[in-house]
């Protein structure tokens, strides 16, 4: 049994201004990351105690002191961040006790003693979450783009009768699996309009000048549109690799990030560790909709280290060898492969590494506002083994801004 977690968005219609409040709960946010990494308190509730004077201070419901060190705790705690954490865009965010959800009346807390109404707009899908009673309410994020709620449940694992492979590339996404069956999805139309946005980006560069106010504008909204849209279609294609596997209760295997990838690893005239951004940067966001989508199913998701995927034969395991069109020839078997298909039966076929036993988690989801910004999007975030995956986006996002 594992818990998994998913994001739902909304519009909405608030009953007064939200902007001061999100503001508020941003700089409040701001002040307690600095006072845990001053202070280095050893677990959330001491940091609570080291921050709640400040807090105080900015005359909001308790609420939102708990829930401001919470995620100022949880960007404190990544061991994966890189820098101070920041948080830059304004949102507001409270657990699962302190905001009352009837039907689509979101009611929460604002100062003490007063509350503040917000209507949601929901299709038969948004209700489907919000009149599920075996779902719980974890958490609600409000920005001026909508109402993300968390809504979590516990999944039984399913069980598996074999396992699917799936090997993302720039192009396409090929995925085979245990009964003989490859699919290859082109993708181009993904890599076609990161090249379109490359351009159009360009263009803002040269013509806001020395207007630096316009230009960053500019590039946050062509950036956030290129996100959205390459979001979406990887949803597409994200979702019918989750239904293929849950219709033929298959497991999945994917490669796991490592930082460079074979398509990169040679050859292209840029620096290793920027190749490494590039390629987890492309395929992050396609993995971690397969595996959240994958999570709330129960389907169990592994990963594999790239190592050898695309140099040895799936049937026999001799080396290949590289032919031209993305080619390989087994000279054992006598047989010519596609690559992107060898690739996927190899990571179908590899070793998979001994699953963690999996934890219980009783945290709240991870979203931030940044990561929550594909208003087309209905998904948004998984956390299935209680492994807490808010942090790096808490903290990572606000750095690259339009991403
Ligand atoms: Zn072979």
């Amino acid at each position: 049994m594992g818990r998994s977690v998913k994001a739902v968005q909304f519009r909405y219609k608030a009953s007064m201004k939200l902007d001061s409040l999100f503001e508020d709960f941003r700089r409040m946010c701001n002040d307690a990351i600095r006072i845990a990494l001053r202070e280095k308190p050893k677990n959330r509730f001491k940091l609570i105690e080291l921050a709640y004077p400040r807090l105080k201070e900015y005359g909001l419901h308790t609420d939102y002191i708990l829930s401001s060190c919470e995620v100022a705790y949880t960007s404190y705690r990544n061991k994966n961040r890189k820098s101070n954490p920041y948080v830059k865009r304004p949102f507001l965010k409270l657990y699962n006790k302190s905001f009352v959800l009837n039907h689509l009346l979101l009611r929460i807390s604002t100062s003490p003693k007063n509350f503040m109404y917000l209507t949601l707009q929901g299709s038969d899908y948004h209700l489907s979450f919000i009149d599920d009673p075996n779902l719980k309410r974890r958490s609600v994020t409000i920005t001026d783009r909508g109402v993300f709620i968390a809504f979590s449940k516990d999944v039984p694992e399913l069980k598996t009768r074999g396992r699917i492979g799936i090997d993302l590339n720039e192009r396409n996404v090929t995925w085979s699996d245990t009964d003989g069956e490859t699919v290859t999805v082109d993708t181009s139309e993904i890599a076609e309009l990161k090249g379109r946005y490359t351009a159009i980006r360009a263009r803002i560069a040269q013509h806001t000048g020395r207007d630096g106010r316009v230009k960053r504008r500019l590039l946050r909204k062509y950036g956030e549109r290129e996100r959205n849209r390459t979001d979406q279609a990887w949803h597409r294609i994200s979702k019918s690799i989750v239904n293929n596997a849950r219709e033929k209760r298959l497991g999945m295997v994917m490669e796991k990030l490592t930082g460079i990838r074979k398509l990169y690893r040679r050859g292209n005239g840029k620096g290793r560790s920027l190749r490494g951004r590039m390629n987890s940067w492309m395929f992050r966001e396609p993995q971690r909709q397969i595996e959240y989508k994958a999570a709330w199913e129960g389907i169990p998701v592994a990963y594999v280290l790239p190592r050898g995927t695309s140099s040895n034969c799936p049937d026999c395991g001799s080396r290949v060898v590289k032919l031209r069109d993305r080619k390989l020839y087994c000279p054992a078997c006598d047989l010519t492969w596609d690559r992107d298909v060898l690739a996927s039966k190899s990571i179908m076929a590899a070793v998979v590494p001994a699953a963690r036993p999996p934890k219980r988690s009783d945290e709240g989801e991870s979203k931030t506002q940044e990561e929550v910004g594909n208003p087309l999007s209905r998904w948004a975030e998984v956390k299935h083994d209680g492994e807490d995956h808010r942090v790096s986006r808490t903290q990572r996002l606000p750095d690259h801004p339009g991403r």
